[in-house]
């Protein structure tokens, strides 16, 4: 099977390649030339089945030119007891007749990232065997929080590749920050960057375009790869839990084969809706996808009048990994919405970065309209919906958890929600603690521990004891420093 450009679909690429490369030349996003069918057989032949099972049934599909044992190498891998501390890697919650919630952060740092970034590296590794490249692949990430430690955790140890990550000073969590600081491994590296997270995406990517930079690595034997989910290798493995969670409602007996169901997905980078999407188009029976936004709600705009209008003002909310304002992933659905229209999508594109904006024709807006629903949940909502869910159910939800909970609640349909749960509640301890309790501190360990103290949800592994593990990188730079820590860490 071969990959396409969604801005060139002349060419054609392997898996390997589209892994390896991340971005295409011309700055399109790596798709699928034809999807692959799953019959509803196969479907049948899942139910039951473990999660390493169907990631194998689905990843063999995608990576055709990889081996089954070099698929199952990477599947054994990332998902494990090790890596996952529970069999089912992401169990499935029933709230109510109607409503499930999926838990997708049961990975080594509470955040549904690493349903991706655990496997991403292995398959990277193995990419770079196959297009048999001499260098040495160094990553850049530039993070706002989750993405850093999910691709640390992932990156840490793989052979050939270094990691440097780079974050905000100050604009990051308690938490999270020493989530990166502690981070162990002989090829893992962090600098905060005395600056806002925009500082450091718009060093990276200044680094990424450098040619003179560029050319430097690449006379002293080392390459530039990204971590971000616009690589088809960080989409790839989100298909599989759609699977999953399916399979596991037919199991329960919640569902019959067959019966469509609708996925509501609290959405940022477009990423985890667009992995349900092509399950979608395999054949899994999805009636909806339904796409909750934060107050930064862009996309309910775009589903709802077609227009995609960036020029407005950037909000900072208690789900911050829904804080933004352009969603790359949505280039790869509006190219299959337009059954492959290279021309068009080029168009949309240029005219988004020419004035912020751009709106889709008439006929792709309804195409859109049948399988996405939006909405969005504003930040009183959300601490609501928190409260609301604990006092019902019993149950600790997240702030992007709720945004999707909030959103789901005013969907009306008679088939059943799955609710996709994108953190554990520990990684957003200070927004969930308030909307529960007024207890008030400006320690976040205490907070983790009133939390536990209230909920009696235990503390997740990535969030306890982190206050006492030794902080390993201390580098603290100025944003015209980027360069120079990459030659220090590289030695050139
Ligand atoms: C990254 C992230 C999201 C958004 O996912 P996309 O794939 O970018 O749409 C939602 N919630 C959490 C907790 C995240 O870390």
């Amino acid at each position: 099977m071969k990959y396409i450009s969604t801005r060139d679909k002349s060419k054609k690429y392997s898996a390997a390649e589209v892994i390896k490369m991340g971005l295409s030349n011309e700055g399109g996003l790596f798709v699928p030339e034809t999807v692959p069918d799953i019959s509803i057989d196969e479907i049948k032949n899942l139910v039951g089945k473990s999660y390493q099972d169907i990631a194998k049934a689905i990843l063999v599909k995608f990576l055709t030119d990889y081996t089954e044992k070099e698929i199952e190498d990477c599947i054994s891998l990332a998902y494990n007891n090790f890596t996952f501390n529970t069999p089912d890697v992401v169990p499935l919650k029933k709230l109510n007749d109607n409503l499930y919630v999926m838990e997708l952060w049961h990975g080594p740092t509470a955040a549904f990232k690493d349903m991706a970034l655990q496997i991403m590296p292995h398959l990277l590794s193995k990419a770079i065997k196959k297009v048999k490249t001499d260098k040495e692949t160094v990553i850049l990430v530039a993070t706002s929080g989750d993405t850093g430690k999910a691709a640390l955790e992932g990156y840490k140890d793989i052979e050939g590749i270094k990691i440097i990550v780079f974050y905000p000073e100050g604009g990051v969590s308690k938490v999270q920050e020493l989530q990166m600081s502690t981070t162990d491994g002989n090829n893992t590296y962090v600098a905060a960057v005395k600056g806002n997270f925009d500082d450091c995406q718009t060093g990276v990517k200044e680094i990424f375009g450098n040619v003179e930079f560029n050319k430097l690595l690449n006379d002293n034997g080392y390459e530039l790869s990204s971590a971000n989910s616009i690589n088809w290798g960080r989409l790839v493995p989100q298909i599989i839990y759609y699977f999953k969670a399916y399979t596991d409602l037919v199991k329960n007996g919640e569902i019959k084969l067959g019966d469509e169901i609708n996925f509501c997905i609290p959405t940022g980078n477009f990423g985890n809706i667009l992995a349900g999407f092509y399950a979608k188009l395999m054949g899994l029976p999805v009636k909806k996808f339904i796409c909750a936004s934060n107050i930064n709600n862009i996309l309910t705009n775009f589903f709802k009048t077609g227009v995609y209008d960036r020029n407005r003002a950037f909000v900072k909310t208690s789900s911050p990994s829904m804080d933004i304002l352009i969603s790359s992933n949505l280039e790869r659905f509006l190219f299959e919405m337009t059954a492959h229209d290279d021309k068009k999508v080029n168009q949309w594109y240029k005219n988004l970065k020419e004035t912020g904006r751009f709106e889709v024709d008439t006929f792709t807006k309804e195409k859109m309209s049948e399988i996405v629903d939006a909405g969005f949940a504003d930040e009183i909502e959300t601490g609501e919906l928190i409260e609301t869910v604990f006092n019902t159910y019993n149950y600790v939800v997240d702030t992007h958890t709720a945004v999707a909970l909030k959103v789901a609640g005013d969907f009306k349909s008679v088939d059943k929600i799955v609710v996709d749960s994108t953190a554990n509640p520990y990684k957003f301890s200070v927004d969930v603690l308030k909307a529960l309790s007024d207890y008030s501190s400006d320690d976040e360990f205490r907070i983790v521990n009133e939390l536990n103290k209230i909920t009696g949800l235990e503390i997740h592994r990535a969030v306890k004891g982190l206050d006492k593990k030794e902080v390993k990188h201390k580098a603290v730079i100025k944003k015209e420093e980027m360069k120079d820590i990459i030659k220090d860490i590289l030695k050139i």
